[in-house]
């Protein structure tokens, strides 16, 4: 490691690591364990501050799509990997060239249970006992089963996890890690990669750090909003003139554009994976800061008039891109979701470890609290902090503070009611007299226990007696916005993570792992997840990498 200025690391104990690791988010901290229990020498780069070490993965959830689980033979879901590659490409509509995307969707299918539920299990970490069935699809093609598996510790404590399995390398000098410090380049000689030039983000000092291999784990490129624009395709309707960040814009995408620039294939910018139901985060850390809600099943969602969206009605669970591409195609670039505090407590959360502390924090009884009783902290906590949260005693009020957050008065107090009333009228009507597409579906998630959990019978939005107490029928509008998060493409690899060139010719001991590398092959989603593929794909791709590395020729 040569230093040109500001000499701040002494710490070195190789002048040549076996691997330099361009990012300390999950897909980074997994290649840097595996290939440090092999005797190997790591030094991780990361942009971020030592205690936001993991990157996005210390802010997931950690809902993860995985197969043949013990939760899902508990469950009797007969799941296997023919089928799971099934629901995959059906969901993912792949083109014909796309070859290295579809070798990752086989590999996620053969091999989710073995590289990542097990190697999960053998951390030390454990799954809730629930299975929740999201992104069926439209019409079936989505998951055709329960997959979804739920991280007891959220993504929070499988990143905590993860680095305390790395402490005894850092005390051995095995592991160095430069936080605060940014890859500006690859260095490499003779078509190979051989290091790094990275600088001091505190300092502005700039300097090479040499390797035997470099690992590309810098995130994806909807970190940037700028970037999720010029990407933006048309299939995913007009690009709104406003659009909240629910990742973290310190993944530039400069690193993708150094090794397109170098030769690298950079595929499928354009699929994304973004959000229908987005927040402006109370405590916003820059600009645009977004939370992603879990919309719920119940509530009517309306355009900027007040007016149902249809003639399909928006309902959450089924088909994500398709939920974005709705939003996307309404007039004003927002959305409102109208509901009572009854169907919130039970429905609404919000994406990630920050919002579900009883998860995070392995609270038992707070959480069977939160399924009994609702979610009344988070339900406060949002009528306390966000300026999109409104909270009335009758629609008359709702509709008056729904105004004031917008330049104009879009919404007339009567179409709204009439539109709520239409709504509230079919489910009065009762099962045999029922003919609203949102009530079939909220009924055909009942059926699955898990989901019925988290979703209530259907009842009138307006009408008294439906709530616990008076506050129970308190009414809530919620305005939306999209949210970008994920990138579902990226740097084009094959199965050992390696990275490739225009040719399909390997860049020779350059990786890239995670969302960097579209989450395998440059885009192993397609257009559309089945949901909870991220953090496992991230583990998936930094395994194959690792393996790939330790098993190189001398
Ligand atoms: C709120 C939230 C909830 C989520 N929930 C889920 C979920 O339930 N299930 C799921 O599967 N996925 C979920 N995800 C997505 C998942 O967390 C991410 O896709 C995944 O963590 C990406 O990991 P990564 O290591 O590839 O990249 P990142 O986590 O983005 O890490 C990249 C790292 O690289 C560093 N970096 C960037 N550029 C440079 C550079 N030039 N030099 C040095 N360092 C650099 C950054 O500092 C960062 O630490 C969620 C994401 C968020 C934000």
């Amino acid at each position: 490691m040569k230093e040109n200025k500001n000499k701040a690391s002494t710490t070195d104990i190789s002048d040549t690591f076996d691997t330099l690791i361009a990012g300390g988010g999950i897909a980074g901290l997994v290649t840097a364990l595996d290939l440090l229990k092999q005797e190997k020498s790591v030094c991780i780069v990361d942009r971020d501050t030592p205690e936001r070490l993991g990157g996005l993965a210390r802010w997931a959830f950690g809902g993860m799509a995985l197969s043949q689980t013990k939760q899902q033979h508990k469950l009797k879901i007969p799941d296997n990997s023919e089928r799971l590659l099934r629901d995959w490409h059906s969901f993912a509509e792949f083109n014909n060239n796309d070859y290295w995307p579809k070798q990752w969707a086989k590999e996620y299918a053969d091999h989710n249970n073995d590289r990542v539920y097990q190697y999960l299990l053998s951390l030390g970490l454990k799954f809730l006992p629930a299975v929740n069935w999201v992104e069926r699809g439209m019409f079936g093609e989505g998951n055709s089963l329960p997959r979804y598996h739920i991280l007891w510790g959220t993504g929070w404590h499988l990143v905590e996890t993860i680095i305390k399995k790395l402490q005894p390398y850092i005390q051995q000098h095995k592991l160095i890690i430069k936080h605060q410090h940014k890859v500006l380049s690859i260095n490499f000689s003779e078509k190979t990669a051989v290091g790094a030039h990275v600088e001091n983000e505190r300092t502005g000092a700039c300097f090479s750090i040499d390797a035997n291999n470099v690992v590309i784990a810098c995130g994806g490129i909807n970190s940037s909003t700028e970037r999720v624009k010029q990407n933006w395709a048309k299939s995913w309707g007009k690009l709104p003139s406003s659009l909240l960040n629910g990742a973290n814009p310190i993944s530039d995408g400069k690193l993708h554009d150094h090794i397109e620039a170098h030769g690298g294939k950079l595929t499928h910018l354009d699929n994304m994976w973004n959000y229908a139901a987005g927040i402006k985060h109370p405590q916003a850390e820059f600009e645009g800061h977004g939370l992603s809600l879990i919309p719920c099943k119940s509530a009517l969602w309306l355009d900027h008039t007040g007016k149902r969206i249809g003639p399909m009605p928006l309902v959450t669970g089924f088909d994500t891109r398709y939920l974005c591409q709705q939003v996307a195609s309404q007039e004003k670039p927002w959305t409102w979701q109208v509901l009572n505090w009854r169907i919130a407590a039970k429905e609404l959360a919000i994406s990630g470890s920050q919002h579900n502390s009883s998860i995070r924090d392995r609270k038992f009884l707070s959480l069977l609290k939160e399924l009994v009783f609702g979610n009344q902290k988070l339900l406060q906590q949002l009528e306390d902090e966000s300026d999109d949260f409104i909270v009335a005693d009758n629609l008359e009020h709702l509709v008056e503070k729904m105004n004031q957050k917008t330049e104009q008065s879009y919404i007339n107090y009567q179409v709204i009611k009439q539109q709520i009333e239409l709504f509230d009228e079919g489910v009065k009507s009762g099962e045999a007299l029922q003919n609203d597409e949102q009530v079939r579906r909220i009924n055909h998630a009942r059926q699955w226990q898990a989901d019925k959990l988290r979703t209530c019978k259907p009842a009138p939005i307006l009408s008294s007696g439906t709530g616990k107490g008076k506050k129970g029928e308190k009414l809530i509008a919620i305005k939306l916005q999209l949210i970008s998060r994920k990138s579902l493409g990226g740097l084009q690899t094959n199965l050992a993570s390696q990275v490739l060139d225009h040719q399909e010719n390997v860049m020779k001991n350059l990786y890239c792992v995670g969302e960097a590398a579209g989450f395998g092959g440059g885009g192993a989603s397609g257009k559309r997840s089945l949901e909870g593929t991220f953090l496992s794909s991230c583990i998936l791709t930094a395994r194959n990498a690792a393996e790939a590395i330790i098993k190189q020729p001398k």
